[in-house]
């Protein structure tokens, strides 16, 4: 229902009031805990607008109130935006705002800057680890109500394209693409994560070694800065907001819309398995493939590590991709084989119309010269979408045994290729020798497709490899102590750095100025002028934990010092 303005404004103002009335007698804890459940939470549509109730959203209720948002905001009902994946941190925040367009955002963002202490975080699809995407006692932006996909066939010379609002999810995008023939060329793993999150990042998968993480696959960006300016920027004008977004926290600006690449859809994947025992044989034939001339390798490369015996979850039966595998020879296994082995995950796009013995004999030609135990060889022919989409069928299992909610603690690493065998020796096979409840993930990925103006960090050497560390414990006391599994991660990133292991944290967390020093290397001075540049009052992003809200309207950035 539309009002006219003074019956809104009159509305709001009774609207206000009321909420400040409940939740006064309702709410205790505004960083941790959600209101009772017999509390409904409020969502008003602001074509009449909005709403607050809380401790600390009187402050800013009035001047949300006053935005006259397309959107919507909600409160209470906020804890909602205190969780996310890793299920480690709970901060809260005040006011959940749902925006209805780049204009609800830049106002959003000008209302926050003009503020004396509020921070401002978007929040994808809330799949971080470390609260990245939460803002304690600040204001969320719920990115997912920012959709649309509009796909472009492109000239002959430009390819064609797909514009993606900031808060589509990936998985959407893919299903809108294909129905064109087309599908992005850059992917993540697991679908269900947004297009600002993962650009705020990277976005790494199999096909990261041949066309670079996401982030080197995006044609412009609109961003919002920290300014509330709308910006479109692209590699040729504005290119430092361009590459400073790509990989940036989420520190210079919201991305409310990015054009990205995308590529003629195959309709089938031929997803191979083999196994390997020896570290040595398994890492170089990798970084074979990934050396190799596309025509003579795979679409997809990756591979991870399993413990050597029958444990249901971290042992061999994690090789077998569908029930025509049945089963796992383990006499095959040399007994020269260590307590872990090394599983190489390959897949090769084709077409129905694909001659399928020339395709049998092209795979077993790129397989040959691989040194995987011969025998623990496993294949399974699926849909392109069934293959990008092969994580859902885990979730599906993890949410009804309820592990998909317990906390998960993940590590995300880059390791140089001149330090993953040692890696392998103290990390793979003596720190991890049981496992880690879920898949650990290794692959190597080639450095010359990040482009090395993005804000993404990377280690300095050609060849890298992403390690990832995908717990899915059950809670304690069913799984492991959480603090135990804490100590494991901070006893590797110790090994690290006593070895001298020149890695880098992929979805960073750190907690002090100079672990972020550190981490940024030879970028930190760029990044902090970025920062200076598009978001002086340092109001975006504060579950990154990198900057502290500057109070003073003048000043650029003040870092944490300490945790
Ligand atoms: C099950 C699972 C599987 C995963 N698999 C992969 C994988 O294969 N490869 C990979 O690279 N990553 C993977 N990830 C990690 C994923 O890329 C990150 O969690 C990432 O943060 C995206 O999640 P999100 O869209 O929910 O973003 P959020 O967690 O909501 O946000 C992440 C950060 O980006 C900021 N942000 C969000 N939207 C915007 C925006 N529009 N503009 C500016 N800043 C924004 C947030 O403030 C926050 O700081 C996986 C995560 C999970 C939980």
């Amino acid at each position: 229902m539309k009002f006219p303005a003074p019956a809104r404004n009159l509305l709001i103002v009774l609207i206000v009031f009321l909420e400040r009335i409940l939740t006064r007698c309702m709410v205790s804890d505004s960083s941790n805990h959600e209101p009772p459940s017999s509390y409904t939470a409020t969502r008003i549509s602001s074509a009449s607008t909005s709403i607050i109730g809380n401790t600390k959203p009187s402050d800013c209720s009035n001047s949300l109130a006053s935005l006259d948002l397309h959107g919507s905001i909600s409160l209470p009902g906020t804890a909602i935006a205190s969780k996310d994946f890793g299920g480690i941190y709970h901060h809260k925040p005040v006011a959940i705002v749902h925006p209805g367009s780049v204009v609800d955002i830049a106002k959003v963002v000008s209302m926050v800057a003009a503020s004396p202490n509020l921070t401002l975080a978007a929040m994808g699809n809330g799949h971080s680890i470390n609260g990245q995407a939460q803002a304690l006692n600040g204001l969320v932006l719920d990115m997912k109500s920012m959709r649309g996909i509009e796909i472009f066939h492109g000239s002959p010379t430009e390819g064609p394209y797909v514009d993606a609002c900031g808060g589509e999810l990936w998985i959407d995008v893919l299903k809108a693409t294909l129905r064109v023939g087309l599908a992005p060329r850059s992917w993540t793993d697991y679908l269900p994560l947004s297009v600002g999150g993962t650009l705020s990042n990277g976005g790494v998968s199999g096909q990261t070694f041949k066309f670079g993480p996401q982030i080197s696959n995006v044609l412009n960006l609109h961003v919002v800065t920290g300014k509330g300016e709308s910006i479109t920027c692209y590699p040729e004008k504005n290119q430092d907001l361009f590459y400073g977004a790509l990989g940036g926290l989420g520190q210079f600006g919201i991305i409310t819309k990015a054009r990205i690449m995308l590529q003629r859809a195959p309709q089938m994947v031929r997803w191979i398995r083999v196994v390997y025992s020896d570290f040595e044989e398994f890492r170089t034939d990798q970084e074979l493939l990934i050396s190799l001339p596309e025509e003579r390798t795979f679409d997809y490369i990756e591979g991870f590590v399993l413990t050597n015996n029958d444990d249901p979850i971290n042992g061999w039966s994690s090789v077998l991709l569908s029930p025509s595998n049945s089963s796992f020879d383990f006499k095959l296994i040399p007994h020269t084989a260590g307590p872990m082995l090394y599983c190489l995950e390959v897949a090769l796009h084709y077409d129905h119309t694909e001659d399928f013995i020339a395709l049998n004999k092209r795979i077993e030609g790129m397989l040959a010269p691989l040194r995987f135990i011969r025998g623990l060889h496993y294949s399974f022919d699926l849909s392109y979408f069934d293959f990008l989409n092969r994580v859902h069928a885990a979730e599906v299992a993890a949410r009804s045994s309820g592990i998909w909610d317990a906390p998960h603690p993940w590590l995300n690493l880059f390791v140089p290729k001149s330090k993953i065998s040692e890696f392998d020796a103290k990390v793979f096979r003596e720190i991890l020798k049981d496992g880690v409840g879920g898949p650990i993930l290794v692959y190597p990925v080639n450095r010359n497709k990040w482009d090395s103006r993005m804000s993404a960090i990377i280690p300095e050497e050609d060849t890298f490899y992403l390690v990832a560390l995908l717990r899915f414990s059950p809670s304690y006391p069913s799984g492991p102590p959480f603090q135990s599994i804490l100590a494991q991660n901070e006893e590797i990133l110790h090994y690290c750095t006593t070895a001298g292991i020149d890695m880098k944290l992929y979805l960073p967390h750190y907690k002090t100025e100079s672990d972020w020093k550190r981490h940024f290397g030879r970028k930190w001075q760029q990044f902090l002028q970025r920062k200076s540049t598009y978001d002086p009052k340092a109001i975006l992003a504060p579950g990154q934990r990198i900057f502290c809200r500057s109070t003073d309207s003048t000043a650029s950035t003040r870092l944490y010092s300490s945790s």
